[in-house]
């Protein structure tokens, strides 16, 4: 494990260094540096494995596919006995089925009905589909043009006895999990999953089931962060809202840095709170204290508390959000073992919006991506940008990445988009 405080202040003396304004490329690649992934496994069974990690290669202990066998529903025939310019009569042997496969072998002048999945038997080196032969009672004809081995797949052609399946530090999706499974492996080795401890700052919040007094809202963040975590397969621990009161607010980052591998709280950390958690988090940890250049999300704290590393997002919820898909997400997955860290994908479409930038941040403005009757995809805005509308996150499908120097982007401009559905 690397020593994250020698690092920290290492990095606190180099010159491009300014914790009150990181560029969020420059912000995401010290994160990456002082993270230490789970290094416990546990073994699973294939049904329980959906979206876990794998903590080694898995080795294919059989070839893929394990005989030759035809591609097709034809005959399968020897190659020598076919004639290159003319037709040829052979007799039908018997028949190989998909699990039931011929006994003997074909010999001279003989071919055996063949069915997709069917074991190629010996002798025969070569399928003929059923749709190309004339076939009356025993005996089919067939033409000349066929090229020895057409439509057979040959045993370990996917994957041969001892092959590396699937590589250590990828997810298992339901296509992976088929795969072992075609493979006869029951269990998998996965790395334990990656604990996160999380709660709320804040005088003003309450919990649903609580009626707000005057003043008072409810909290949101802790169910974007629950859902958040959840989809990353996250096991979640919810420390609930804890008020601004340094005591109470000692007392549950050590709690939560004792019960986790990831702390992180939202609220805060903006002007005015932000000396307070500050010292707080000097105390107990080593924080890197971020302004970053970004909008929104400008204030987020990244360091560690004890043995746990720590995330102070900003309160406002949507700022939360893309804090979190922007920065926690790829930290989460990295410390989850998976290696390498799946980047989300972004790419560029027209957007039909004028969209209101100033240049010095980068910005994540919330889009609706649409495809017209001719099937061309734009962007437009959600509405109003403010970091507290939680609707603009609800009704945006993606994130519109506006790099620092830009300005003011005009209609029928193409902008760089990054989809959340199924990605985020
Ligand atoms: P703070 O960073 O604590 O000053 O919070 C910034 C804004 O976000 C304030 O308007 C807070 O009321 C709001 N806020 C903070 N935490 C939450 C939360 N958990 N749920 C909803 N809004 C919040
Ligand atoms: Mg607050």
């Amino acid at each position: 494990m690397n020593d994250p405080s020698q690092s920290l202040r290492a990095l606190s003396c180099a010159d491009d260094y300014d914790p009150n304004s990181m560029p969020v490329a420059k912000a995401r690649e010290l994160i990456v540096r002082f993270l230490s992934p789970v290094t416990a496994i546990e073994r699973v069974h294939v049904r329980s494995a959906l979206g876990r990690v794998l903590a080694e290669d898995v080795i294919s202990p059989l070839n893929v596919p394990a005989h030759d066998n035809s591609a097709m529903d034809g005959y399968a025939v020897r190659f020598a006995d076919l004639k290159g310019d003319g037709d040829v009569a052979l007799k039908v042997a018997g028949s190989a089925f998909a699990g039931a496969p011929f006994k003997g072998a074909v010999k001279a002048g003989e071919c055996v009905r063949i069915m997709t999945g069917g074991v190629v038997p010996p002798g025969a080196d070569t399928i003929v589909m059923q749709e190309h032969v004339k076939a009356e009672k025993d005996r089919v004809t067939i033409g000349p043009g066929y090229r020895k081995g057409q439509n057979l797949r040959r045993a370990g052609e996917d994957l041969a006895a001892g092959q590396v399946a699937l590589k250590r530090g990828l997810a298992l999706r339901p296509a992976e999990i088929g795969l072992i499974s075609s493979l006869g492996i029951g269990e998998v080795t996965v790395y334990r999953r990656l604990r996160v401890a999380f709660f709320s700052t804040g005088d003003e919040l309450v919990s649903i089931g609580t009626v707000p007094a005057a003043g008072q809202i409810y909290d949101s963040n802790r169910y974007t962060i629950h859902g958040m975590l959840t989809r990353l397969g996250c096991e979640v621990i919810d420390m609930g809202v804890v008020h601004d009161d340094p005591k109470l607010l000692e007392r549950a980052f050590v709690e939560a840095a004792e019960a986790a591998d990831v702390v992180i709280t939202s609220g805060g950390v903006s002007v005015g709170e932000a000396d307070f958690v500050k010292d707080l988090l000097n105390k107990l940890g080593e924080v890197v204290f971020w302004k970053i250049a970004m909008k929104p999300g400008r204030p987020l704290a990244y360091g560690r508390i004890g043995g746990a590393h720590f995330f102070g997002l900003p309160g406002n919820p949507v700022s939360v959000m893309v804090t979190f898909y922007q920065f926690v997400r790829d930290a989460l997955l990295k410390l989850s073992g998976r290696d390498p860290v799946p980047p989300l994908p972004t790419f560029k479409v027209l957007c039909v919006s004028n969209l209101k930038k100033a240049p010095g941040r980068t910005e994540f403005q919330r889009g609706i991506l649409s495809q017209d009757a001719a099937g061309n995809w734009s962007v437009r805005v959600t509405g109003d940008q403010g970091s507290g509308i939680l609707r603009s996150m609800a009704e945006a499908n993606c994130f519109i990445i506006l790099p620092d120097v830009q300005g003011n982007v005009a209609a029928g401009t193409l902008v760089e988009v990054q989809v959340m559905e199924g990605v985020v």
